[in-house]
């Protein structure tokens, strides 16, 4: 248990007047309700690293911070603070106010002096001071508004993982796991209307020897070239993925073999012809692709065509790789 305020202020050097004047919850209480409050309440001092609220435990006091600084962290003492409390801050209110646990955990982040106000002394100061009550009704206000933004920042976070999880971001392109929930329902969709569907499965030839010839960095330039080269030869309506590494899977909607041949071997062309631009803006030899094609049949699924392309596709690698099969 801490001194009493007043002794506090008898004995210690440090103006507590001027302390009291910087707590934003009594701006504007009467100074009699102030030195009541001084009769009631004791001061605690708190060291660098001791807990003062743990999430889930039972608080019945509101603290006002006379100097210092107090860290409050959600998942643990451990973890990263998410907000800093300083001088002329409270903390603890919420509690006394609903009588509900702490939610999170408040640790002194340096040496802290605090004041303790019981729940008596708390309803006591309610009754007594509009000011008090007006001070706390603008703390809660701004507690919400705090939270608010805090939940449309994660919401918005939540948003941004849900995009990455579905785009490769170094082509740009969509990714696997995106090809794998949406090609079922395009399958379903396109049957349905009784039209043709194909599928290439796109590979780059040697990509071991490029990358081990002219370094990582250069075939990372060569797979976001491809990205590009498959967005600039392909129709809006195809759709581009990167499947894995150095493979592609492109879907196209309404096409047979024969029109999925056109637009591969214009894509196989197009990447065969043109060279690769370093950052350093130097030139490299093209690459070359390799290209395995199936059209959509009977009541097959999504993993069965894409099985039959990725067969295909080696078929183009024993032919001599640089070569568009079905
Ligand atoms: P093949 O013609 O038979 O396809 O030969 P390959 O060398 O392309 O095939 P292999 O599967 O042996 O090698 C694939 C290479 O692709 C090896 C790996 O380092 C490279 N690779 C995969 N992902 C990336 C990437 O994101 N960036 C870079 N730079 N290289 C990658
Ligand atoms: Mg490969
Ligand atoms: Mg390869």
């Amino acid at each position: 248990m801490g001194k009493k305020l007043t002794e506090m202020a008898e004995e210690s050097s440090i103006p507590v007047a001027d302390e009291l004047a910087k707590l934003s919850i009594l701006r504007g209480v009467g100074t009699e309700t102030i030195s009541d409050l001084f009769d009631q309440c004791s001061v605690r001092m708190l060291k660098s690293g001791e807990t003062l609220l743990a999430a889930g435990r039972p608080n019945r006091k509101m603290f006002l911070i006379l100097s210092g600084r107090l860290s409050v962290h959600l998942d643990s003492k451990k973890s990263k603070p998410v907000a800093l409390l300083q001088a002329g801050q409270t903390v603890g209110e919420m509690s006394v106010l609903d009588g509900s646990p702490a939610s999170a955990f408040v640790v002194a982040a340096e040496s802290t002096r605090l004041i303790e106000v019981n729940e008596e002394t708390f309803w006591r100061l309610v009754n007594a001071s509009h000011e008090f009550a007006k001070n706390l009704l603008f703390l809660l206000a701004q507690r919400i508004r705090a939270n608010n933004v805090t939940l449309s920042e994660s919401a918005r976070l939540q948003s941004q993982f849900e995009r990455d999880a579905l785009f490769d971001p170094l082509t740009g392109l969509n990714n696997r796991r995106w090809l794998e929930a949406r090609l079922p329902r395009l399958i379903k969709r396109f049957r349905h209307s009784g039209q043709s569907l194909s599928v290439l499965m796109i590979d780059v030839d040697h990509f071991k020897r490029f990358n081990d010839t002219y370094g990582h960095l250069a075939g990372d330039i060569v797979l976001s070239a491809l990205g590009q080269a498959l967005m600039e030869q392909l129709r809006p309506t195809d759709l581009s993925v990167r499947y894995g590494g150095e493979e592609f899977v492109v879907i196209l909607p309404s096409a047979d073999l024969a029109g999925a041949r056109i637009a591969a071997e214009r894509l196989r062309t197009a990447v065969s012809t043109t060279p690769i631009v370093t950052h350093l803006e130097a030139t490299l030899p093209s690459v070359t692709i390799s290209i395995g094609i199936a059209q959509l049949s009977g009541d097959e699924d999504a993993a069965s065509v894409l099985g039959r392309a990725d067969v295909a596709l080696y078929r183009a690698k024993n032919l001599g790789r640089n070569r568009v099969e079905t």
